[in-house]
């Protein structure tokens, strides 16, 4: 499949590695809307958060156990956002599930 994450993910397209293990990848945005801006994926392609199912939520458990370890690893004690933008309306671009983890500031308190 022709999914620029799948092949992040599987080191095929180089990138700025945060965390790895087996179920999940996180590495730093390429254009940063935060001091620090890393995007956590699962391994397995899922779509968007639109696509969580009983049969995949493995990966999602697996995200949200790793996002406390990767923003602990990226500093980020004052604490952070996590967001996942999801189809038309969201302004999703990469159509591999996501979350952004930003912080590094204090955030705006504007979510749009
Ligand atoms: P979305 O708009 O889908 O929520 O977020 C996609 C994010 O992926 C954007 O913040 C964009 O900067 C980032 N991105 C797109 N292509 C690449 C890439 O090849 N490498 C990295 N590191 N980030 C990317
Ligand atoms: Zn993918």
């Amino acid at each position: 499949m022709d999914c620029i994450f799948c092949k992040i993910a599987r080191g095929e397209i180089p990138s700025e590695e945060v965390y790895s293990d087996e179920k999940i990848f996180a590495f730093r945005d390429i254009n940063p809307q935060a001091p620090v801006h890393i995007l956590v994926i699962p391994r397995d392609h899922i779509e968007s958060c639109d696509k969580i199912n009983a049969e995949n939520s493995d990966s999602v458990r697996a995200v949200f156990e790793a996002i406390p370890k990767i923003a602990a690893k990226a500093g980020l004690s004052g604490g952070y956002r996590v967001i996942s933008n999801v189809g038309e309306d969201g302004c999703q671009s990469v159509k591999h599930m996501h979350f952004h983890v930003l912080g590094g500031k204090k955030l705006p308190e504007n979510m749009g």
